[in-house]
Parts: C-alpha cells; sequence; structure tokens
C-alpha cells in the first residue's frame, strides 16, 4: 500500500452510544494498511505531513459489517412468498440448486462481491451453496474483490430437495478440503463452518460441524429461532431437548466463534446459553420485515453481554446495502432509535461479533483502514456546513437519508477497492 494521508470528515463508533466526530479530520494510513493517527487535522503529528495528501467532503466512515448474507440467493431479492419454510421451498432450493453449474456459480459470485464493495461493505460472513466447486470458485471470487470474507458451504442431510442432500461423511470430506485450501489463506479469508440450520440436518451432522470448526479453530454460521414455524420444526425433529438453543448445545456448535443468524424469538434460558457460550447473534432487519419474522428483542439483548451485529441476509433482505439496513433496525423496534445504535452494529458491532475489532470495525490508531466516503447532502440541516452539525445530526443523515449510490470510495487495509 502507498502510504497517505486523507483530509476529510471522520464519524467512527467508540460504543452504542458514543461516536467521534472530527468535522475537519485526517486519516494517516502506511505501508501496512494500518491507521497511523485519526483525529483532527490540526493534531496530526508534523512527521506525518510528508505523506501523499488525498482530500475529500465527502464523510469518512470505518467500512461496513454485513455479518449475515447468502451469496447463492443474490438474484431471489424480492422474491415475496409467505412465511421463512414456504419462501425456502418454493425459491430457494430452487435457485441453489443452480449452483451446481460452475458459470453460474463464477458469475454470481462476481456481481456478489462488486455489489458488496459498492455498498461500502468491506467484511461480510457469507453463505455459500451446498456445492463444494462453488464454494471454491465463491473464494477464489473474494480474494479478487479484495475485501475480508469470512464464508462456508453450507451442510444438510435432510428435508431438502435430493439434489441439495448430502451424507454427512462426503460433506465432512468436501469441507475439510476447503478449509485447508482457504481458512487464513490470506489475511483477508476465514472459513466458517456453515450446518444451514437444525431442520435440515441431523444431530449426527450437526456434530460432525462442531467437530470440524474446534479441529480447524474456524468460525462456525448458522440460523436459530427465525420464525415460528421453523421452531416448531424443530421440536418435532429433536422432542429429546428442551430448546431449539439446546439442540445446538447438544451438538457443541455454542461456542465464542460462532455466529447466530437471527434469534428473534428466544426463551430466557436460550439467550442465557447463548450469553454464557459467548455466542455472537446476526441481527437480520430487513430480511425480518420482508418475511414477517417477528420482532427482534433488542431490549433483552440490551442487558447481556452477547455481541450483535447487523447482517443484509440477502436474499430475504432485499437489498446488500447497509443504509436500508440499518434503518429497518430502527423500523422492526416499532419506534425510532438514536443512530449511533443502528451505525455502531453496521461497524464495530459486526467486528467484534466477529472478535476482528482489534483490527477493524472503528477508524482507531493501530486499525487497518477499512473505511468509507460517504456523500452527505448539503442541504440537510437547512445548508449549515458539515462543522456546525452535532455528530447526532451528521450521523442521522448516514443513517436515515443515505443511498447506495453515497458511497464514493472504499478501502481495504488502506488499499483502493473504489473507485
Ligand atoms: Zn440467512
Amino acid at each position: 500500500v502507498q502510504p497517505f494521508r486523507i483530509h476529510a470528515p471522520l464519524l467512527t463508533p467508540i460504543s452504542p452510544v458514543e461516536m467521534r466526530w472530527h468535522p475537519d479530520g485526517v486519516v494517516a494510513v502506511d505501508s501496512d494498511g494500518c491507521i497511523l493517527f485519526s483525529g483532527d487535522a490540526r493534531d496530526i503529528p508534523e512527521r506525518l505531513l510528508s505523506l501523499e495528501l488525498l482530500e475529500t467532503e465527502d464523510v469518512l466512515l470505518p467500512g461496513f459489517v454485513d455479518l449475515h448474507v447468502h451469496l447463492p440467493q443474490y438474484d431471489c431479492r424480492g422474491k415475496f412468498g409467505a412465511s421463512l419454510m414456504e419462501w425456502l421451498d418454493r425459491f430457494i432450493f430452487p435457485a441453489e440448486a443452480r449452483f451446481a453449474d460452475p458459470e453460474i456459480a463464477r458469475d454470481t459470485a462476481q456481481r456478489f462481491f462488486a455489489g458488496l464493495r459498492d455498498a461500502g461493505t468491506t467484511t461480510a460472513m457469507v453463505y455459500s451453496s451446498v456445492h463444494a466447486r462453488a464454494t471454491d470458485i465463491a473464494f477464489e471470487e473474494a480474494g479478487r474483490s479484495g475485501l475480508r470474507i469470512v464464508m462456508g458451504k453450507v451442510q444438510m442431510d435432510r428435508d431438502v430437495p435430493e439434489d441439495l442432500l448430502e451424507s454427512v461423511e462426503q460433506s465432512t470430506r468436501e469441507v475439510i478440503e476447503l478449509i485447508e485450501r482457504w481458512h487464513r489463506s490470506s489475511d483477508k479469508l476465514w472459513y466458517a463452518v456453515t450446518p444451514r440450520f437444525a431442520p435440515t440436518c441431523t444431530m449426527e451432522m450437526l456434530k460432525a460441524c462442531a467437530g470440524l470448526a474446534v479441529r480447524y479453530g474456524t468460525y462456525i454460521q448458522t440460523h436459530i429461532n427465525e420464525s415460528t414455524g421453523e421452531i416448531a420444526s424443530v421440536r418435532e425433529f429433536f422432542p429429546g431437548h428442551a430448546s431449539y438453543m439446546d439442540v445446538y448445545r447438544d451438538a457443541g456448535l455454542l461456542t465464542d466463534c460462532t455466529v447466530l443468524g437471527h434469534n428473534i424469538h428466544p426463551g430466557d434460558d436460550e439467550l442465557r446459553m447463548c450469553e454464557e457460550r459467548g455466542c455472537a447473534v446476526a441481527h437480520c432487519p430487513d430480511s425480518n420485515l420482508f418475511l414477517g419474522s417477528g420482532r427482534f428483542p433488542l431490549e433483552r439483548y440490551s442487558s447481556t453481554s452477547i455481541r450483535v451485529g447487523l447482517g443484509s441476509d440477502v436474499g430475504a433482505g432485499t437489498t446488500l446495502c447497509m443504509f436500508p439496513v440499518m434503518r429497518s433496525m430502527s423500523y422492526v423496534q416499532g419506534r425510532s432509535l438514536h443512530p449511533f445504535v443502528p451505525l455502531y452494529h453496521a461497524t464495530l458491532g459486526g467486528a467484534r461479533a466477529l472478535s476482528l475489532e482489534g483490527e477493524i470495525g472503528s477508524l482507531d490508531e493501530g486499525k487497518l483502514a477499512d473505511m468509507i466516503a460517504v456523500r452527505v447532502d448539503r442541504h440537510f440541516c437547512g445548508g449549515k456546513p458539515l462543522e456546525q452539525l452535532k455528530p447526532l445530526e451528521i450521523a442521522s443523515a448516514l443513517v436515515y437519508r443515505s443511498q447506495p449510490s453515497d458511497v464514493t470510495a472504499v478501502w481495504v487495509g488502506g488499499e483502493r477497492v473504489l473507485p
């Protein structure tokens, strides 16, 4: 990376209730893509003034972290089909089956990663399809994109169409190869063992998945407690278990490297179990609104130490862009949230969920320069200059008013990936 400093307004999260706002800010980046300085322009150390200078009026933010998204569902966005289980049968399983074709896998992966980048998402946790070859292709394209990608092949051995079924043995063998090829194959790629969810997995499969993640030190991702129909089917399949969460506990899937998608209808004991095991949760409000899955109980999470990030959940989510996802996070609560809350969850909250907060998630010194520039409408606040805006005002404009096309530049580890 060519070291540089960029002179721009900058907003970066400290917590869900606190942000640093430097209307006359500077970020300086070294040759390793690390942030050397981040703050008011007048405070920059003199030795950094020799760095190449970039300037923009657009606001610098940390790149977004999309904590839950399905690559093979990219072209399924907006297919309305009632509840989760019917939607899977009617649209998603047929669409995912097409990923047996490497050309479809390649074309979709290229457009998908370009879509993430264009939306200002610099890190994503991704579900591939059940196909090992399509997952290889997805990792190749992820590597080319320059984004930080945590990804895994979906595993399932029950109650799905024949062409998506696999045995535990075959699935395990394929995943070992994928892990050995891709997990930490660069500083931007990780593997996540990915049992789809309990309704499509036997206990044997769930246990095999947990064993792989422990053996190879990978992430785990799966779905839980998204819809009432899904929860009922888990009760039916696993009558001996106290709850949905208890099925995953028994399988060994609840670890501090586990990201659970949704979990919007947890019992008190399930939430406690999630907290005790240190699992993180991917909240996907746009998807929840689209499928009518329900309301994420944010207030119950707030009294726990559970790490929560935001996911687009494309294709039940309708967009890869985290601006509308942040707005949905607010609207699904039935009240307007302070804009710091969704902005934190779309950046530092997601980084924490992946235990990457030491490296990314905010524009702090010592972290990697994963950042985006976002154009703010100058007519906001009656044309007041940006310098006069309070952090709340600038965050409001960013969260409640921005469009995907407002992302004007994207860097990952100091490397410019857009434009
Ligand atoms: Zn999902």
